[in-house]
């Protein structure tokens, strides 16, 4: 159980033996990252740094095997293969990239999203709705956050491809995955998923979703910065064209054409992120030893804490539902500006993120016209920091 233990995951995490009074409370914007995973990207700099695909000499071997390694480590996590994991820089790099490579599909078609959405699930498909001639429709949600059925019913049909977050970086909610691919499946459609918010959080199986790509960043994972992930189902990735080209995603170049390389190494198109790639499977190997459905236990219990807490201030507002949330809560509180709330607990060594959190339309949708606070929790936080958030913020509310 994390709650027996919670002290000594802490103090793998250098950042919080540098910063002892810390209480992060942001990690939907970027997780802190174990020593293990630091350790592993100086490892490849300082012992085998050369370039992945390339080189024939013992070292470039040694860096590619690592690179290819943990895409099998990162593939068997996901209950995925290999050949569908595609590395790239981020969550929002994914979705552009399913997006330019859907464009010839999407020609005067249909793209649903919801008014879940990150401006990363937002604003590419605007784009290629523009450059498609297509159209978007948005499944509107309800009081509390969750996806309207019946819009949902009323938007499918028709659709060409549907794509939603899994998990809200702002309401919190947990959006039946498996349901809504279903459904759209059974009406022909594609289905993306933005799995930012929900795989650092909850155990995968991706074949069994069903869904035909999932995009997820390594950042929000305990992995290092500048790489993500695009599952892509295996039949469509060999069907679809590449968007961007470049040196080592092509096996022949002649003066008259080319000939694409295999997946995934079709859409890696120039120099990976390779070192972040390898830093990304020691990652993942720190997770599964911790074990996901032991973090996703122990998350819901620091979830409902934080809910029952916050909400004991009578002055604060939140967005989402009041059950079966992931462990973050956006919130208003009495007319203070999100940045004021956000500076004042910073002098109490609480970090939180306040703004829009890159989800404008949704925060106007519940009136947030300032944006929100948002306190965001991984496995490596503690009942008492939640404690020391809520009487923080009683503290600011008797200043008013
Ligand atoms: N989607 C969701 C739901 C997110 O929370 C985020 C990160 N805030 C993103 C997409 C974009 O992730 P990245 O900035 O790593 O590309």
């Amino acid at each position: 159980m994390i709650e027996d233990k919670v002290d000594i995951l802490r103090s793998e995490f250098p950042i919080f033996s540098s910063n002892p009074k810390l209480i992060y409370m942001d990690s939907a914007a970027t997780s802190q990252r174990p020593k293990s995973v630091i350790d592993k990207v100086v490892e490849v700099y300082n012992n085998y740094n050369s370039n992945v695909h390339r080189g024939i000499y013992a070292m470039a071997e040694k860096a590619t095997q690592e690179y290819e390694d943990s895409r099998k480590e990162i593939a068997s996590f996901l209950g995925a293969d290999s050949d569908e994991i595609i590395f790239t820089k981020n969550t929002t790099e994914s979705i552009n990239l399913i997006a330019y490579a859907l464009l010839p599909r999407l020609k005067r078609g249909t793209i649903t999203i919801t008014e879940l959405e990150h401006h990363s699930n937002i604003l590419p498909w605007r784009k290629i709705a523009s450059l498609a001639e297509a159209e978007i429709r948005t499944v509107e949600v309800n009081e509390d956050g969750e996806i309207s059925e019946a819009d949902f019913e009323k938007k499918i049909p028709g659709t060409s491809l549907l794509s939603f977050a899994h998990v809200s970086n702002v309401a919190g909610t947990i959006v039946n995955a498996r349901e809504l691919v279903k459904k759209a499946k059974a009406q022909g459609a594609m289905v993306a998923v933005d799995g930012a918010q929900a795989a650092p959080h909850m155990k995968l199986n991706l074949h069994d979703l069903g869904a035909d790509f999932y995009a997820l960043s390594a950042h929000k994972m305990l992995g290092p910065t500048g790489l993500g992930i695009l599952y892509g189902n295996k039949k469509l990735l060999d069907e679809l064209e590449p968007p961007f080209s470049g040196g080592e995603m092509v096996k022949e170049v002649h003066k008259s054409g080319q000939e694409w390389n295999d997946v995934p190494w079709k859409f890696e198109p120039g120099t990976p992120n390779f070192v972040g790639a390898i830093g990304f499977g020691e990652a993942i190997k720190y997770l599964n030893r911790i074990g996901m459905d032991e973090i996703e236990k122990y998350e819901k219990k620091l979830s409902k804490i934080l809910l029952e807490e916050l909400e004991k201030i009578s002055e604060l507002k939140y967005i989402g539902p009041a059950e079966n949330r992931a462990s973050l809560l956006a919130f208003e509180l009495n007319g203070y500006h999100p940045h004021d709330i956000a500076a004042f607990l910073d002098s109490r060594s609480i970090a939180i993120r306040s703004g829009f959190h890159c989800a404008q339309p949704l925060h106007e949708r519940f009136g947030f016209f300032d944006g929100s606070a948002r306190a965001s929790l991984y496995f490596y936080n503690m009942p008492n920091e939640i404690e020391a958030l809520a009487n923080a913020l009683k503290e600011l509310v008797k200043l008013q």
